[in-house]
């Protein structure tokens, strides 16, 4: 189902000459400060709809050039990072098509893989490679101020090229992902959906489940609530602050992923919802024994 990836074939050196980041949010300028810092692209530039964005994004000096007009950064760009949320993929997808031209490589940074594909897709031009990706990187901040360079050090990206995408193209972007850090895994864009519907968007829908109960809450429990917070609750809060707009999409565009694992999802809660009723100490033990496992696990592939 998915390719580790063989050692780099790269001379040192820039990879691109100039780079246009669509959408500088966190994840937009986290990259463009990796790659200006690691000297990956000689020139990074920006177009947001937000001009604030693009404003604090020069004032930062996070980029070369910022625009809200995306003529006006994709002009001579060899690669285009899209880096807004799913749910725009449509409208941005139709607003870069007519401005590409052939030799120029199309990536992303999406959290949903075969919404990239069906919205992204069809507005490329021929000659213009889609390289669909999703960094396994990030935290619950928005906004140009909260990226940092080394956002993506020591994670995954994960690529879903389409079947008879240009290698070289692939090559590329696979090169780039590396030398900020991350480490490459190629897979199918179901595979990713699926994968990602129980190790990111389950864990942020239960999260949003948990705040929202405990703040329908009477107004004294909830004091009580925040004072109490750190017998686990807090974990959920700082989940449950992730950016809206972008979780909405994610839920929206790997609906079928996702409401099939909360069906299963919902049947394990209900067997230990089961146990608890029936005092079944011995089956609950044996289930936190599991999952305390799990967790050693992650720690071990230094994922924690
Ligand atoms: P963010 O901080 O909210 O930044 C998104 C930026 O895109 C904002 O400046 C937004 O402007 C702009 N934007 C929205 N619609 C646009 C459009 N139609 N045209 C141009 N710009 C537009 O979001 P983020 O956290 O960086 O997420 C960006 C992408 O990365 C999403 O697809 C997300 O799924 C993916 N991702 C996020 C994380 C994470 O942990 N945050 C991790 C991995 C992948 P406005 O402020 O005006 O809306």
């Amino acid at each position: 189902m998915s390719t580790a990836i063989a050692d780099s074939a790269f001379a040192p050196g820039p990879l691109f000459d100039r780079v246009a980041i669509v959408g500088i949010g966190l994840i937009g300028s986290s990259l463009a400060r990796a790659l200006t810092e690691y000297g990956i692209a000689r020139q990074v530039v920006c177009a947001d709809r937000s001009a604030d964005a693009c404003a604090k994004a020069l004032e930062l000096g996070i980029v070369a050039e910022a625009s809200t007009d995306p003529a006006t950064a994709l002009a001579g760009a060899e690669l285009v990072v899209l880096a807004t949320p799913v749910g725009s993929y449509a409208t941005v997808g139709e607003a870069i098509g007519p401005l590409l031209t052939p030799g120029t490589i199309v990536t992303d940074v999406g959290s949903v893989k075969q919404a990239t594909l069906r919205d992204i897709g069809p507005h490329l031009p021929d000659g213009v490679p889609l390289i669909p990706g999703h960094p396994v990187a990030g935290t619950e901040h928005s906004g140009p101020e909260a990226g940092f360079a080394s956002l993506f050090q020591g994670r995954w990206c994960i690529l879903t090229p389409p079947s008879g995408a240009d290698q070289q193209a692939l090559d590329r972007v696979t090169e780039m992902w590396r030398r900020v850090g991350s480490t490459v895994e190629i897979m199918e864009a179901s595979h990713h959906d699926r994968v990602l519907a129980i190790t990111s968007h389950l864990p942020h829908l239960i999260a949003y489940t948990i705040v929202g109960t405990a703040s329908d809450l009477e107004e004294d429990t909830k004091s009580e609530v925040i004072k109490f917070s750190a017998g686990g609750f807090r974990d959920f809060t700082r989940i449950a602050a992730s950016d809206p707009v972008m979780w909405r999409d994610i839920f929206l565009n790997n609906r079928e992923a996702v409401l099939e694992i909360l069906q299963r999802f919902t049947e394990d809660l209900t067997a230990l919802q089961r146990s608890i009723r029936w005092g079944e100490g011995e089956h609950l033990q044996e289930h936190f024994t599991k999952t305390r496992a799990v967790r050693r696990g992650i720690i071990d592939a230094k994922q924690a």
